[in-house]
């Protein structure tokens, strides 16, 4: 928005009860409201004081978190959260809605742009409805509905009998193939050929590699299904062309915003326009009611964060610094699964080492590192015990770290898998990490 139009629209003064500002107010943001909430609400700001320290100090490398720029915070914590605007724009069922029309006009646009899409629809709450209202839009209940095995990588909302998925279809599940951990495509086109599922759902949580977006087009022709591609994880790279864009061969395309993407939390889904309606429809009124038109001004942001060359250069810090750690880690006699990495996660096969995913996770944290326990290929564990851990590099590369500060990561990481569990020399570390991550605010963290 140029400055002209900005301030047609908000109004020079303000002087009614709920004056913001004398002049040409910026609209609330965030941080002012922080800032007020500790004496309106102590305890609620005592809990985000912590959590903002946490985020500070200790390393986040939990593969599906990110730091969000101060303009998408600023636009979360907008006014717009006031705002109801069922419908969608020029179409809406409340009036008062042109200045939302203008905000979700814009991420529409953004997110068609970055992806190279025929439609987009911004409304969804997050990743699992944005699959949600794909689902609904083509298939009935009962319909076959094929997706990754979750242990292999796969997501719960492809079909897992604990999410609505699993209970609404009849599910049929692919996977990796047991020596090489990478999709097994002749595989999935021989189950796909007996079981005929009306869709197929490709796209992964733990999946360290790239995915062949057309060799599944082929798989879903050859039954007459549906492709559906969930980019959850690798969206930032997909937009930044690091990673196989699914949007020219699928016919729907669901992303969340707040992973690689480096947006609000929430999601999107695209597809092509023979389905626009659909989908549409699928999402509002179908599964949701009112928009969250914060978090779609938030997400307008982000797209265009994410369409600027800077965000192609961090995408790609992104990549490097995941594949140097995972090279550290394998040099130091960790396995890597799959041997490596194309994208900005890696899985670590702790069990070889007679350490669960669990007890890994836990030694990590005390050690400032925040990762997560993570079911490998045909893990032998439970999944709340596990024998990897999923390592992710979006939140640290935020920070600004790259290359050089890779090989003290992995240092860290092994001291502390080596360490059995050990207080002192967890400690130690944990000492360590936070002198690192006070070299690298990522906002003014006013602590
Ligand atoms: C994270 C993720 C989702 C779900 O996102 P939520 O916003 O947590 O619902 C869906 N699919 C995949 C593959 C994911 O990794």
């Amino acid at each position: 928005m140029d400055a002209d139009r900005a301030e047609e629209i908000l109004p020079a003064t303000n002087n009614g009860p709920c004056a913001m500002s004398e002049t040409n107010a910026t609209p609330m943001i965030g941080r002012q409201l922080a800032r007020d909430l500790a004496d309106v609400d102590p305890a609620v700001a005592d809990a985000i004081r912590l959590e903002t320290e946490k985020q500070a100090h200790k390393l986040v490398m939990i593969a599906s978190e990110n730091y969000s720029s101060e303009a998408v915070l600023q636009a979360c914590g907008s006014v717009m959260s006031n705002k109801y605007a069922e419908g969608y724009p020029g179409k809406r069922y409340y009036g008062g809605c042109e200045f939302v029309d203008m905000t979700e006009n814009l991420a529409i646009d953004r997110a068609k742009e970055l992806f190279a899409a025929e439609h987009a629809n911004v409304q969804p709450h997050c990743g699992t409805q944005a699959n949600m209202g794909v689902y609904f839009a083509v298939l009935k209940p009962g319909d076959t509905l094929m997706g990754m095995e979750l242990p292999h990588g796969g997501h719960l909302s492809h079909g897992h009998r604990l999410s609505f998925s699993g209970g609404m279809f009849n599910i049929v599940t692919y996977g990796v193939d047991r020596e090489t951990e990478l999709i097994d495509y002749d595989a999935m086109a021989e189950i796909a050929e007996r079981e005929r599922p009306k869709m197929i759902v490709v796209g992964a949580s733990a999946y360290p590699r790239h995915i062949d977006f057309e060799r599944c087009r082929a798989i879903a022709d050859s039954v007459g299904a549906y492709l559906h591609a969930d980019i959850a994880h690798p969206a930032g790279l997909v937009a930044a062309g690091l990673h196989p864009n699914p949007c020219p061969v699928a016919d729907f395309v669901a992303t969340t915003t707040h992973k690689t993407l480096r947006g609000p939390r929430g999601g999107l889904v695209m597809c092509k326009e023979e389905h626009a309606a659909d989908l549409d429809r699928s999402i509002f009124p179908g599964i949701q009611g009112g928009p969250f038109e914060h978090l779609i001004a938030a997400k307008a942001v982000c797209f265009g964060e994410a369409l600027t060359d800077g965000f192609k250069a961090y995408a790609a810090q992104i990549v490097a610094n995941a594949q140097k750690l995972a090279g550290h880690l394998a040099d130091s006699g960790f396995r890597i699964v799959s041997g490596g990495t194309d994208t900005h996660l890696l899985l670590v096969d702790v069990g070889q080492h007679d350490i669960t995913g669990k007890d890994a996770e836990g030694w990590l944290n005390s050690a400032g590192i925040v990762v997560n326990k993570n079911t490998i290929p045909f893990d032998e564990r439970s999944p709340f015990v596990t024998s990897g851990v999923r390592i992710g590099t979006p939140s640290i590369t935020s920070r600004g770290m790259g290359a050089d500060q890779m090989e003290a990561v992995a240092c860290w990481i092994v001291r502390a898998l080596e360490s059995g569990g050990d207080d002192a020399a967890l400690n130690t570390i944990a000492g360590e990490v936070r002198e690192l991550s006070a070299e690298f605010p990522i906002y003014d963290w006013r602590l």
